[in-house]
């Protein structure tokens, strides 16, 4: 008897009909003597909804009050799976983030999760309950509700899994593991059967959302084993995120292509070059709560220099209003951007061992006439910033020129 935590996405929860696939799914756990807690997202599209609301009340929503607002989605969910388990013979019982306790920080739409307590679950458990709990949401110090971030529910089932110490962590969605790279894109993109936590830590982080980052971070630091499946198939054994790389296997060189829209750029012109300024710039980014990703500074010329770096594009407009006072401040010449970029990475560990792998990406790109605007290398990855309408040529150029849709 095992101890199993399910996650079920937005897909696959999307209608009544495959809410009632995912009790059967569960049934089946239960009947096999496993002790199994559920974690559900809400059904797809009711957390864009919920959001576009409050946007219609208020052009910047509070985040306290959009925090209850979005997360009355999960609390649907949770309730309708604990009917239908309860309508085919399963004891069941529902618990928002608040009911179970999952303890989290203040920091409203993007809280971190604290502490979550086991004992009402475990006891539901030990009575021979299947416990279902709300994804994506906590209670913070004070009894106000919070949210994880989008694709959150990832990161609350991971938590769950080891403040229970789970045997496994189960992320059920719509797709059947974690692919070469995202197969909407291209079609020939390959399952792989495992991937280290290194590399989905980088996948995740520069934009392959079937994990949100912050729940791989989790199984990482808490060693939950955690596998990413299907809920549409009843065979297969998914993506089994491992710690060790297989040793047994020749280690590709990249083990996937991740990309990421929701960028954009911004460039200061003519920038006095002299100590602090690069403090001066994002120093005021960061005070308004503005998370910066590549920074580019030009080598200086007439005691001037160029200085960029990348936003979510979300943010694109308050940081250029924040530039374009800075720039008054140091006498910059002139505040310039771009949010129709993009970033592809390539990620792999094998990088490490294996010189040249920038200057194949470089002439794959180029031998399509694609311009690259900026660089970011690590150990396991690289990223090239591009204009957004190359986006899904550059993805499928990359994904063939690493040799990935082979087997
Ligand atoms: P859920 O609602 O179940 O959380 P998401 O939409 O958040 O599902 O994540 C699953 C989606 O992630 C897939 O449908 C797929 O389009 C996308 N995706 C992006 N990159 C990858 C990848 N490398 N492997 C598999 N899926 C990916
Ligand atoms: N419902 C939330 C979202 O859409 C959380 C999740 O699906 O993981 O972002
Ligand atoms: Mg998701």
């Amino acid at each position: 008897m095992a101890l199993i935590v399910q996650k079920y996405g937005g897909t696959s929860v999307g209608n009544p009909e495959r809410i009632k696939n995912v009790a059967k799914r569960v049934a089946k756990f239960h009947a096999q003597g496993h002790q199994v807690v559920v974690v559900v997202s809400a059904m797809s599209g009711e957390t864009n909804k919920l959001i576009a609301l409050a946007k219609e009340i208020s052009a910047s929503p509070d985040p306290r009050e959009l925090d209850q607002i979005c997360s009355t989605g999960e609390q649907v969910t949770i309730g309708l799976l604990a009917m239908a388990l309860k309508d085919i013979g399963v004891p069941a019982r529902s618990y928002t983030g608040g009911q179970v306790k999952v303890l989290t920080d203040s920091t409203f739409t993007k809280a971190r999760i604290l502490s979550i307590d086991e004992s009402n679950m475990r006891a539901d458990l030990d009575a021979g309950k299947v416990v279902v709990v709300a994804g994506f949401q906590g209670v913070d110090e004070h009894g106000n509700i919070t949210t994880l971030g989008r694709g959150g529910s990832d990161t609350s089932g991971v938590a769950l899994a080891a403040a229970l110490k789970a045997d496994e962590c189960q992320i059920y969605t719509d797709v059947d593991g974690v692919y070469t790279t995202d197969p909407r894109v291209v079609p020939e993109a390959r399952k792989l059967d495992t991937i280290t936590f290194e590399e989905m830590l980088e996948m995740a982080s520069l934009g392959s959302k079937v994990l949100q980052i912050r729940s791989v971070e989790f199984a990482g630091k808490y060693k939950v084993k955690l596998r990413v499946l299907s809920s549409f198939q009843d065979e297969g054994e998914g993506t089994l995120i491992t710690v060790e790389e297989d040793k047994n296997m020749e280690q590709p060189i990249i083990s996937g292509i991740a990309f990421n829209r929701d960028e954009a750029k911004l460039t200061m012109l003519g920038v006095p070059d002299t100590p602090g300024i690069a403090y001066q710039i994002l120093g005021s980014i960061a005070e308004a709560n503005v998370d910066v990703d590549m920074i580019i500074q030009n080598v200086g010329h007439d005691g001037t220099t160029d200085f960029s770096f990348t936003v979510n594009r979300g943010d694109f407009a308050k940081a250029q209003a924040i530039l374009e006072e800075v720039k008054v401040k140091l006498g910059a010449r002139e505040v310039t951007g771009d949010n129709k970029i993009c970033k592809v990475s390539a990620v792999g560990v094998g990088m490490r061992s294996h010189p040249g792998v920038a200057s194949k990406m470089f002439k794959a790109l180029a031998d399509e006439g694609i311009n690259i605007q900026m660089i970011s290398t690590s150990e396991i990855k690289i990223s090239v910033v591009l204009d957004e309408k190359y986006l899904e040529l550059a993805v499928r150029v990359l994904h063939r020129a690493f040799g990935l849709d082979q087997q």
